[in-house]
């Protein structure tokens, strides 16, 4: 047996039927799945899935708009912004992970009431809860979204997090122009472009190895218990198996909680917009095993919060465990040093090994 299954049979976790039904929530059927076109595939942060389902419900007038978020750069900063597609040429403009702060009701929300048409929505599960609770009191804003999917999310991090990985990184003198935050296999590449057509391009854990220990993190995220989007039509995300990390396609752990979804994937399937195959529900949580209990624990946070003077609702009334407790107690810290303008300068500081130590026995404590 190959060294990377032989790590997967360790991490493996027992999924009860409660437990799914804690981390998932109501699922209809789930695959792992890829685009099979090369050029969405090869742009995209993870299989290329969402794109590919956008394309070919625009394409085939199934919608008449698509909402996605893109990231811009301004004065060598990130913005992130809300777009309707509605040419299916534009979206690969689009693809990728946006792992910064949004405020999809200010933003998106009046985008969406103002469109004339049908729409399908790409969305963190946080956004499919405000979108549906403004749904069930506007039926003509119901009627006019056909279709929601919700991207697997961790959480996001705060516009700092960007600035401190781009100053890092930006040579003096020349001004960004671009930016992908992942492109490519496995974790991918973050890509950084300047005004003279130059490029670097760095491992994506130069980002994600501060936003893993929680630095920057989003206040919202710490009372959020959904990683998958309970609310949505379809769930799409990252597959991080290490059997599959040889894998030469990269695919996308994909969930269908309704008939529409269900109907949507093995439509694309036939039409071989999409590649792959069905797998168990519990291969998808394996897929996610480290993250699943530990974004559902918000118990862990709201009892260590107590400590550290940080207030956070207990929503979902979940066992703590001595490790849970800590786990979320280093979180809060993290995210507490990083509020403070000596503690972003102190993280920015710290040397690259300390940062990596740091992670592996936050990494370690997650998987006990
Ligand atoms: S962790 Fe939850 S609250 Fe934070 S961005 Fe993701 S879905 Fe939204």
């Amino acid at each position: 047996m190959k060294l990377n299954s032989i790590i997967d049979k360790i991490t493996k976790r027992e999924w009860t039927d409660t437990l799914i039904s804690k981390y998932i929530g109501s699922y209809k059927q789930s695959w792992f799945l890829y685009a099979k076109d090369s050029d969405i595939r090869g742009n995209a942060g993870s299989g290329g899935v969402v794109t590919s389902l956008l394309k070919f419900l625009l394409d085939t007038h199934q919608i008449d708009g698509a909402l996605v978020l893109g990231n811009w750069v301004l004065g060598n900063q990130i913005k992130p912004e809300y777009k309707i597609i509605t040419d299916s040429k534009e979206l690969i403009l689009f693809q990728g992970s946006k792992y910064i702060t949004t405020n999809f009701t200010h933003d998106a929300v009046p985008m969406i009431k103002a469109f004339q048409g049908n729409l399908a929505l790409v969305l963190l599960p946080c956004d499919t809860w405000v979108i549906n609770r403004l749904r069930k009191n506007d039926p003509s804003l119901d009627k006019k979204v056909i279709f929601t999917i919700a991207l697997f999310c961790g959480h996001i991090s705060d516009p700092e997090l960007s600035q401190v990985v781009i100053k890092k990184i930006k040579p003096l003198g020349k001004s960004l122009t671009n930016f992908r935050y992942r492109v490519g296999h496995w974790r991918g590449k973050m890509q950084f472009y300047f005004e003279d057509n130059s490029l670097i391009e760095k491992p994506f854990n130069i980002f994600s190895d501060y936003q893993n220990l929680y630095f920057f993190c989003a206040r919202k995220c710490l009372r959020c218990s959904d990683h998958t989007g309970y609310e949505c039509d379809l769930s799409v995300g990252d597959v991080w198996l290490m059997s599959m990390k040889d894998n030469e396609i990269k695919h996308n752990a994909v969930i269908s909680r309704t008939d529409a979804a269900t109907d949507l994937i093995i439509q694309a399937m036939q039409q071989q917009i999409l590649g792959g195959y069905p797998v168990g529900i519990e291969l998808i949580a394996d897929a996610q095993s480290r993250s699943l209990p530990l974004h559902y624990n918000v118990s862990a946070r709201s009892k260590a919060g107590k400590l550290l003077g940080i207030k956070i609702a207990d929503t979902v009334h979940e066992r703590v465990r001595l490790v849970d407790f800590l786990i979320a107690f280093i979180i809060l810290f993290n995210f507490r040093l990083s509020t403070t303008v000596k503690g972003r300068a102190f993280i920015s500081r710290l040397p690259r090994k300390i940062i990596k130590l740091y992670l592996y026995f936050l990494k370690a404590l997650e998987i006990l």
